[in-house]
């Protein structure tokens, strides 16, 4: 097989209130067996529309996965589509009937409503794609030329147990050692632009060792991935991994992990290898860096509390920031930042202290402090504190999001310095 299409069905996702998470799965899946998919695409619960996509897909590639549209409902005819696309006439199949009224009489002790035969109705001469997790049974059709469409529900639990029990032995056997899993690897870095990036890579800014790179910017930082298509599982790997240390080489300071791992979890690994404890003062942040940190599982052997110090009131009281440099240069100032961190370090007797004060806005905005400007500061035993004041870009939640991120990374690079 030398390529799939993926049509996702149903009007919800044309309106946008459903996102296409199984053509993102099935797409990932299909990687991991080697199967390129060429196209992905999603049509409203219209006849005439499922019918064309999955008309112009077998044309190009004859080979076509579909999700949705299997239900008992009026808005649910993707089988008599495709069954008329092939020129095959329906038929009630018993077996998959009993095993409807089996799933309803064990499930919710009484027999299934009329509807449900329609979706016992099945093209002549499908495969069953038995389904497991309820009761829209799955659907291979295939001509006498070998082209194919496989029908799965649109209901993403369900979609997933057919496509693995069922669907995808059936291609793995097909596909046979022809194709090559694709295979990927993440470096994540932070504190740097997406533009800066290529600079640094130099040559490998496009790919390297015969890997595709793509530069995949976001709140946390630019994520780095290098993907391996067509290269047989254990060359692949060993050039996943030549090639990422390359890159972290290359980039720096900037890289903190690789594959999904926080930036939360690396600064905790590094205060932990180091025997160091952590505390936090947060104001525009509101508790989100304490709520990073604390979701990751095992941090309470390096952090051990915070204040969100919203008002100047809690921040001397509760932090001992000096009401004559509040005055003096204003809650979002380097000078509160520091003594928040102080605050922060002293009063919960902490190796660390960060403390985070800014305008997340819409509104507080002015000038000399537009909406977006942060002061972090981090306040570690035996050394300097260092206080950095930054403009945050977005909206709101982005700017208390970046500003977290931020001050994790601050620490990050003062325990780090030599990386
Ligand atoms: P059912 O038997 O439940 O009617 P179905 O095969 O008819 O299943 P749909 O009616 O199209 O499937 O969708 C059922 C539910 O599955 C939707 O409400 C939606 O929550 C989810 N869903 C459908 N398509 C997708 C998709 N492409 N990505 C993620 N979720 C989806
Ligand atoms: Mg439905």
């Amino acid at each position: 097989m030398s390529a799939v299409e993926i049509v996702t069905i149903g009007d919800e996702l044309l309106l946008g209130f459903t996102i296409d998470t199984n053509g993102a799965w099935l797409a990932r899946q299909l990687g991991e067996l080697g199967i390129p998919v060429t196209r992905r695409g999603s049509v409203g619960d219209e006849r005439a529309a499922m019918t064309s996509a999955v008309q112009d897909a077998l044309d190009r590639t004859g080979a076509v996965i579909t999700t949705g549209g299997l239900g008992p409902t009026a808005d649910d005819v993707t089988k008599p589509a495709m069954a008329a696309l092939f020129g095959r006439d329906l038929y009630f199949d018993e077996a998959q009937w009993e095993h409807i009224r089996t799933l309803w009489r064990t499930r919710r002790g009484t027999e299934p409503p009329e509807v449900n035969r329609q979706q016992v109705m099945l093209p002549v001469g499908c495969h069953v794609l038995v389904n497991r997790h309820g009761t829209a049974p799955g659907i291979w059709l295939e001509d006498e030329r070998g082209r194919w469409v496989a029908m799965l529900p649109g209901v993403p639990r369900e979609m997933r147990g057919i496509y693995t029990e069922e669907l995808r032995p059936r291609l793995a056997s097909r596909t046979g050692a022809a194709g090559h899993p694709i295979r990927s690897t993440t470096i994540r870095t932070t504190g740097i632009a997406e533009s800066a990036l290529p600079e640094r890579l130099g040559e490998a800014a496009r790919g390297v060792l015969g890997l595709s790179l793509a530069y995949l910017p976001g709140q946390e930082g630019v994520d780095l991935r290098l993907t391996a298509r067509g290269i047989p599982g254990d060359v692949a790997d060993e050039r996943l991994r030549d090639a990422a240390r390359l890159i972290v080489e290359r980039v720096g300071t900037p890289v903190y992990a690789a594959g999904a791992t926080d930036l939360a979890e690396v600064v905790l690994e590094l205060c932990r290898s180091r025997g160091m404890t952590l505390a936090v003062a947060e104001s525009c942040t509101g508790g989100m860096l304490g709520e990073r940190l604390t979701a990751v599982a095992g941090s309470s052997d390096v952090f051990l509390g915070g204040v969100i110090s919203y008002s100047n009131e809690v921040k001397e009281r509760l932090l001992d920031v000096d009401a004559a440099v509040l005055r003096a240069h204003g809650a979002v100032s380097l000078e509160v930042a520091r003594g928040m961190a102080a605050g922060a370090r002293h009063r919960t007797g902490a190796t660390a202290g960060i403390g985070i004060t800014g305008i997340a806005g819409p509104g507080g905005g002015s000038p000399e402090k537009p909406v977006g400007t942060v002061c972090i500061a981090v306040d570690i035993a035996g050394q300097e504190p260092v206080a950095i004041r930054s403009q945050m870009i977005g909206d709101r939640a982005e700017i208390r999001f970046r500003a977290t991120q931020a001050a994790l990374d601050m620490v990050r690079r003062q325990l780090d310095p030599l990386r």
